[in-house]
């Protein structure tokens, strides 16, 4: 493992601004070499987020003999896996319906069945690499707060139960039961999954980071990708500034910065999710707020949203509604936005009254990844050594590990249950050209915040809402 040395001059404090998680990240961090050599391995991974380490962390543990190079562009957990709402659930972008529709019904069952796993597998695996992420797993309970919600939440009960999932899947709970665990205002009953678990995200990338360091991966960090090449016969290759690095295989595994490198511009978009958090609450605020056993919080809206109770007792919550920057644009000054992080503290001090005249003491973002069919993907292609794992739409914290996993097996030439998930080599058709993209998007997520309204003052579900999700397939 590289020795701990100090940060260049500023890197320090820089990455402590990425999240209220990355504060927590110890310092000084390790000072890892960036690649400035031709290089030859077996597999080399682009990317040092979870995706990236997880599929290292995955191939170091099937072969140890393997050379692994993964190669970052910042410092590893950089991106959203640095910076997300810490819900390490089982959720998936695409809705059962739609993958039954597309794959059938049992091979919706296997994606569900590994999902639920991995929420375990996260947890059991950070354990035993000693990383303390501070993993928590006291499910989701989603509020129903209007009889618009309501609907629909009965309505996704109801498809649960009509594909074969019973109580210990999903389940409703009454308004009494719903505010012992979440003590939210306006609350007249939520659903209940108990698959998921609250985690400090920094943490847990920082410390794969340096597991798969212990397991001989090599990680060259402030090393950027300029291109990804497909092999003709000889291998694929990687170019960066100062280097080629020729391998077997390549992964791509950077997410919402994939259309930054040549020939994938279309293939995700980035979408930029904004969270804010809490100083430490005393407990007179948890005694009515609930949320003991920690389990994640949103409630049935159009416009997602999403909450934990960190391990040092603060609310951290975040939400979509940023919009989409033409040409697929991804910067640090899109990971704030001082509207969208106003109308975050908002939305949490109308849940929690109390929590008017508390000071807040972080807002971030970062941005994430949507394939156009909204469709998450792991793949390999032999014939080109590409391979690649993504397009999670804000659900990638344990799907990069069922994908890290995965890629493991794909890559060994291990055939098993996870090579055979439907999500397996899926292609995602490309996103449009702009400014039909841009115009599209941004129409999307209009429609999505004026649904929310729209129900709020009427009552009754949005039609128009309703279309988007038929439109996108879900
Ligand atoms: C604010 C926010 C909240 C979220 N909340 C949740 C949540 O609660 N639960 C959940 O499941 N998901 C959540 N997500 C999504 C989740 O964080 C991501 O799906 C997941 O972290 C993706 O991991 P990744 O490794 O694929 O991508 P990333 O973590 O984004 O990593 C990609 C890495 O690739 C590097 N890179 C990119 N281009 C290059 C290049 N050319 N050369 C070298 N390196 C490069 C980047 O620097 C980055 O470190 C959230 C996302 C955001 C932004």
């Amino acid at each position: 493992m590289a020795p701990d040395v100090a940060p260049r001059a500023g890197t320090a404090p820089e990455y402590a601004r990425l999240s209220l998680w990355w504060e927590a990240v110890p310092l000084p961090l390790p000072a890892r070499p960036a690649l400035t050599e031709d290089l030859q391995v077996d597999v080399c991974i682009v990317g040092g987020g979870f995706t990236g380490l997880w599929t290292a962390h995955s191939l170091a543990l099937a072969d140890p003999a393997l050379r692994i190079a993964v190669l970052e562009r910042e410092v590893a957990g950089f991106g959203a896996s640095g910076r997300n709402g810490g819900w390490c659930s089982a959720l998936f972008a695409t809705s059962d319906g739609a993958l039954t529709r597309r794959h059938g019904i049992d091979a919706m069952r296997a994606m569900r069945r590994a999902l639920r796993e991995t929420v375990d597998v996260v947890g059991a695996s950070a354990a035993s690499e000693g990383i303390d992420c501070h993993f928590k797993k006291g499910g989701t309970v989603d509020l129903v707060r209007s009889d618009a919600q309501k609907e629909r939440a009965l309505a996704t009960l109801e498809e649960s139960r009509s594909l074969g999932f019973g109580e210990d899947d999903l389940r409703w709970l009454g308004p009494e039961e719903a505010l012992t665990l979440v003590g939210a205002t306006g609350t007249i009953g939520a659903t209940f999954t108990p698959h998921c678990a609250a985690i400090q995200p920094a943490l847990l990338a920082r410390g794969l980071a340096d597991a798969v360091e212990r397991r001989g991966v090599r990680l060259y960090e402030h090393t950027e990708v300029m291109e990804i090449r497909p092999g003709n016969g000889a291998g694929p290759c990687v170019v960066t500034p100062e280097s080629t690095v020729r391998a077997d295989v390549v992964v791509r595994a950077t997410e919402a910065w994939t259309p930054t490198l040549p020939g994938s511009e279309r293939d995700i978009v980035p979408v930029y999710s904004l969270m804010v958090a809490t100083e430490p609450l005393g407990p007179d605020f948890w005694q009515a707020a609930g949320l003991g056993s920690r389990p994640t919080f949103a409630d049935h809206r159009h416009m997602i949203i999403y909450g934990q109770r960190t391990a040092d007792d603060r609310l951290a919550f975040g939400g979509r509604g940023a919009p989409y920057h033409y040409g697929s644009t991804v910067s640090p000054a899109f990971d704030t936005d001082r509207s969208v992080h106003a109308l975050l503290r908002e939305t949490l001090v109308e849940l929690f009254p109390d929590l008017a005249g508390v000071r807040f003491s972080n807002g971030w973002g970062g941005p994430l990844g949507i394939p156009r069919d909204w469709h998450s993907s792991v793949g390999y292609d032999r014939d080109t050594g590409l391979a690649w794992a993504g397009g999670y739409v804000g659900d990638g914290v344990a799907t990069s590990n069922l994908a890290g996993r995965t890629l493991g097996d794909l890559i060994t030439g291990n055939d098993s249950e996870l090579t055979r998930l439907p999500w397996v080599n899926h292609r995602s058709p490309r996103w449009e050209r702009e400014p039909l993209r841009w115009l599209g998007i941004n129409a999307g997520l209009w429609t999505m915040k004026l649904a929310d309204r729209s129900e709020a003052r009427n009552g009754r579900p949005s039609k128009t809402a309703r279309m988007l999700g038929r439109v996108l397939g879900q």
